[in-house]
């Protein structure tokens, strides 16, 4: 790294949060995908004027940065891939204001999520998105990746949280958009930045909107012998009319994998299982809990028990969450892709990435938050194996045209980042594409902001090879 800009990252954070050792730099030269890149300088700034002061550094030398929660993305968003300087918040983790009558928080971007929901418990509130990472991932990074979780279903996606952001723009100059109020006059930048993956600057601070965690919940699990029946109640018990909280679903490979890791009582010899959460006022529950049960029943389920105590209802969750570590433990590596389709389709979409998985001689491991027909297929491959890396992305590349072809997407939460700008192609034309990259070069016209995210090159988009 430049010695003039070095010293101008120390003059900014103090030298002690400056981090240049290659041991330090190895550390934050990855994330939670495949996704490498050697940063020059690590960055840990305390406040909002010292992320602006970093980034003025940045952008005085034409240094490439990339802004970091916790760096458990699954799509490369947090790999410093062009190098350049990793801007760490890990340290700006406070709750500035806790708003509780107008049910509003203002917090830094490097809280975590969890933590935050530990504060707001007790006061009967939650902050809705709660991706399954949330004991680790920041709030700055669930913005940045507009995340989703098994709750979203019923509440909507970390968009519908988010009222006002503090952003350093890539320039260096710091920003206000939105605020407490609930409708901003304007244009809507706080929906622009939320889910722009760092690419249009630095979000510090953002003001959430929190809401009272419900009355009473109730849990249902089902158990089927095919993956495609758990798929088809998924759609009945919307077709009903219900929208439970949340509807997830998981496969034999990752049943068997959490019971390896963290026994949960879960039967092994079932292919699929599905937990539908309905949450309300006490007397409503019992009811509904019971139709979904009765649906997967009509679907031929093996089994559907209504969850009767919280220690039930908490071991099955917890379940799910450990779902993502416990399939990483059945190989060296893992390919995560969440293709997201509409929801009635996933029965076919299953049966096709069965026949991939069976054409490339790979296990795939499914966990999916199957009310939003957001699908995660886990590739298992092993990195020793010269040829393993090659058939897991193949298989992902065949995930997306599938997911494509049926008017899915290629991320519904994971975000684009490293790993998909070539199959934006899949979903937009290269008009659309070019219309996107007008408006990030308006925030970041000399292109330091997260480089080679989100957007494919501008050749590869010209040729559609992208
Ligand atoms: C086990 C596991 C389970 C997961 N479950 C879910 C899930 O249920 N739902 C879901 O949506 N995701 C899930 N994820 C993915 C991941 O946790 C989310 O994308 C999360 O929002 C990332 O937060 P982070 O703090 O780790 O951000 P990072 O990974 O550090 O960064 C993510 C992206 O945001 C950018 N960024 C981070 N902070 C800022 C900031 N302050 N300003 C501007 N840009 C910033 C980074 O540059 C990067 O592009 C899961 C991941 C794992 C490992």
């Amino acid at each position: 790294m430049d010695k003039r800009a070095l010293r101008g990252l120390r003059r900014a954070v103090g030298r002690h949060n400056a981090l240049t050792e290659p041991a330090d730099l190895l550390l934050y030269s990855y994330d939670s995908s495949t996704a490498r890149g050697m940063p020059g300088a690590v960055v840990l700034p305390a406040s909002t004027e010292e992320v602006a002061a970093v980034v003025k550094v940045c952008a005085q030398h034409g240094i490439p940065f990339v802004a970091r929660g916790a760096g458990t993305n699954l799509s490369g968003g947090s790999a410093p891939i062009r190098g350049g300087v990793v801007i760490a918040l890990s340290r700006m983790n406070r709750v500035l204001d806790l708003d509780l009558p107008n049910q509003r928080a203002v917090v830094e971007a490097g809280v975590v999520n969890l933590d935050l929901q530990n504060i707001l418990a007790p006061h009967g509130l939650q902050f809705c998105p709660d991706p399954a990472s949330q004991k680790a991932s920041t709030i700055g990074g669930n913005v940045a990746e507009n995340a989703g979780g098994p709750h979203c279903l019923k509440y909507g996606v970390t968009v519908n949280h988010v009222l006002g952001l503090t952003v350093v723009l890539p320039s260096g100059d710091i920003r206000r958009f939105g605020s407490k109020a609930e409708d901003a006059p304007g244009y809507d930048l706080v929906g622009l930045f939320v889910g722009s993956e760092g690419t249009f600057g630095v979000t510090t601070e953002m003001v959430l909107r929190l809401r009272p965690l419900p009355e009473s919940t109730q849990i249902v699990v089902a158990f089927f012998d095919t993956l495609e029946a758990a798929g088809g109640a998924v759609s009945r018990i919307i077709a009903a009319g219900m929208v439970p909280a949340a509807l997830e679903i998981m496969d034999k490979a990752t049943i068997e994998a959490v019971e390896a890791s963290f026994p949960s009582g879960l039967p092994t010899d079932v292919e699929a299982v599905l937990l539908i959460e309905v949450e309300g006022l006490e007397g409503a529950l019992d009811g509904q809990a019971e139709r979904c049960a009765s649906i997967c029943r009509e679907l031929e389920a093996r089994s559907a028990e209504i969850g009767r105590t919280p220690e039930e209802r908490e071991r099955l969750w917890s379940a799910r969450r450990s779902a993502f570590g416990a399939t990483a433990r059945l190989s060296p590596a893992m390919l995560v892709t969440d293709a997201t389709v509409p929801r009635t389709r996933l029965p076919e979409v299953l049966r096709q990435i069965q026949q991939i998985e069976r054409k490339h001689g790979l296990r795939i491991a499914k966990i999916f938050h199957a009310g939003d027909g957001n699908l995660h297929s886990n590739i298992l491959f092993d990195r020793d194996d010269p040829d393993g890396l090659r058939r897991a992305e193949a298989a992902a590349t065949e995930i997306f045209h599938v997911a494509a072809g049926v008017e899915g997407t290629i991320t519904g939460e994971h975000g684009v980042g490293a790993e998909k700008p070539r199959f934006m192609s899949l979903i937009y034309s290269r008009e659309d594409i070019e219309a996107q990259r007008k408006v990030q070069r308006v925030f970041d016209p000399a292109g330091i902001a997260n480089p080679g995210k989100v957007l494919p090159e501008p050749e590869a988009a010209a040729e559609g090879t992208a």
